[in-house]
């Protein structure tokens, strides 16, 4: 029978193993993949029908197919409640076998088809737990809950790459032993390696059974895993943890980068904090003294005789530049605590630009730069705005144009009104998220050093400069543009700039043209 079926199974083009030991058959499925055992009922050592209970335990969607020549419905009975899949009347032809064959083993790979779709959803099921958090403890925790489900681990260590620092350990369960030496080891290698191992490994006063798995994301490796198990890992219990690692990783790495994004986030709040701490103190301490300075070098001045008079000229124009940042410190910090008053007037554009330009003028000529002034007075609206604060703006973005363009320069101080259409607001390459409306535009514009397009938003930032602090030649504070965007929102406006390195910048104010009347407190 058995050089029968295996010349007739191999003529009809299968991968035939033969043996006459049921026992021998036995090992041959415990060391390799099958798709179908065709047994005799009577065998020596192992009937028929045992090795099909066993072969079933070792695979349960195996397909077995049991020959036999006098048939009991006894026997039959047994043979289906031992797991046979098909059964075989001897004599047969080789037609009949093929059609057997045929049969079983296309019932095995629908079998197998459904056994994987009720993985994945098992696997999805399992898996959507991780998605309730994006805590990194939580979600070892809650990692850890669903594997002992499946291999009753009952702890598990994970090592995570979580930002450029070290790698950090983490634990499933707050009370789990710590991990020695050799366990940490481990864990490294198999993040570094990427490749799943299994160990005998001490945890605590046990010897446990440990299974350590790669965590990667897209072919990223972010760490890997290690869990104790005490039911043994089945080639399938093996396949379902690989795969359930897989969404575990992509689970535990969008923990991660939150977790990333929320500490760089602290740590930007705390530089932020600092910072406001710092215009507040500064600008509160030394508001007193400087004013004390400035008011007796002013007598001084007044009465002091050449030389001492032109020393003092110069200390109090020190001074004045000191009180202009304290100035602008002051400013900024009620911009802040939305504490600006605006005094709301309708103001003449072409006027409001004049004062600005001549405020400026003596910085220009010192330069030799041209100052321009460019509006179509008929198509000038009249505005609704601070005129003070404005002016503060305006003169702000013409002394950095003069500032940051070398000599013989030109800036160009322009204004236009527009009834705004359609949101975004186009301008230039810039899409800008004004409301539909009427607007009063005003640009400053320059043929100087212009500024990186990575720093282009940075710039509104306070203490925010593009050079180096240490190498720049320009001096200032950093303050001035994040004063005029303060300024320009607390107006409902908004501000921004197109740059072009080496070639100049343009720096545009857009405000409503009628302030709302929320604002005219
Ligand atoms: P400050 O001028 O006191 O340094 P600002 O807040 O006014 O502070 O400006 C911040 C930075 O933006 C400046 O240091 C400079 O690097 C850049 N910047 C501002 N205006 C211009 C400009 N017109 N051209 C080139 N760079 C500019």
């Amino acid at each position: 029978m058995c050089h029968y079926c295996t010349s007739a199974l191999r003529h009809l083009g299968y991968h035939v193993t033969a043996t006459t030991s049921s026992l021998a058959a036995l090992d041959y499925l415990r060391q390799q993949p099958f798709d179908l055992v065709l047994t005799d009922i009577k065998m020596p050592q192992l009937s028929g029908l045992d090795l099909t209970r066993h072969a079933r335990e070792i695979d349960p969607i195996l397909a077995i197919v049991i020959m036999s020549g006098q048939t009991s419905l006894e026997m039959l009975r047994e043979a289906v409640s031992n797991g046979i899949t098909s059964y075989l009347s001897k004599p047969f032809e080789v037609e009949e076998l093929r059609l057997t064959v045929t049969q079983v083993l296309h019932q095995r790979t629908m079998m197998r088809d459904k056994l994987r779709l009720e993985t994945v959803v098992h696997q999805l099921r399992l898996s959507s737990a991780f998605n309730y958090t994006l805590s990194l403890p939580e979600m070892c925790a809650e990692i850890l809950r669903v594997v002992q489900e499946e291999i009753s681990g009952r702890w598990a260590y994970f090592l995570l790459n979580v930002d450029d620092a070290a790698p950090r350990l983490l634990f499933g369960h707050p009370d789990q032993p710590p991990l020695d030496t050799a366990g940490w080891q481990l864990l490294q290698q198999t993040a570094l390696k990427q490749l799943p191992s299994r160990t005998r490994i001490q945890l605590g006063a046990e010897l446990c059974d440990g299974v350590c798995l790669p965590l990667s994301v897209g072919g990223q490796n972010i760490g890997s895993v290690l869990f104790n198990h005490t039911q043994p890992l089945t080639p399938a219990r093996a396949e379902s943890l690989t795969l359930l690692m897989k969404h575990a990783a992509a689970a535990l790495n969008n923990a991660r980068l939150f977790t990333q994004v929320q500490e760089a986030n602290s740590r930007l709040q705390e530089l932020d904090r600092l910072k406001s701490e710092f215009i507040a103190i500064t600008s509160h301490e030394l508001r007193t003294p400087l004013a004390i300075v400035l008011g007796y070098a002013m007598l001084l001045h007044d009465q002091a005789d050449p030389p001492a008079r032109e020393y003092l000229r110069r200390m109090l124009e020190s001074g004045h530049r000191l009180n202009a940042i304290i100035d602008d410190m002051t400013n900024l910090r009620q911009v802040e605590l939305r504490q600006t008053h605006l005094t709301i007037e309708e103001v003449d554009l072409a006027d409001l630009m004049q004062e600005c330009v001549t405020n400026v003028q003596s910085l220009a000529d010192g330069k030799r730069q041209t100052l321009n002034l460019k509006y179509d007075a008929s198509a000038l609206c009249r505005v609704h705005l601070d005129r003070d604060k404005i002016a503060l703006v305006l003169t702000s973005l013409l002394s950095n144009a003069i500032k940051f363009t070398p000599i013989g320069g030109d800036v160009t101080l322009q204004a236009w009104c527009e009834h705004v259409e359609t949101v975004p607001y186009a301008h230039g390459d810039q899409a800008i998220a004004l409301n539909p409306g009427a607007w009063a535009f005003i640009s400053v514009q320059d043929t100087g050093i212009g500024i990186p397009p990575g720093q282009q938003r940075r710039i509104f930032e306070r203490f925010y400069q593009v050079a180096d602090s240490l190498t720049r030649e320009n001096g200032g504070t950093g303050l001035g543009l994040a004063l005029v965007q303060g300024l320009v929102t607390v107006h409902n406006g908004h501000v921004w700039v197109t740059s072009q390195e080496g070639m100049g910048s343009t720096f545009t104010v857009a405000l409503p043209q009628n302030v709302p009347q929320s604002l005219m407190s």
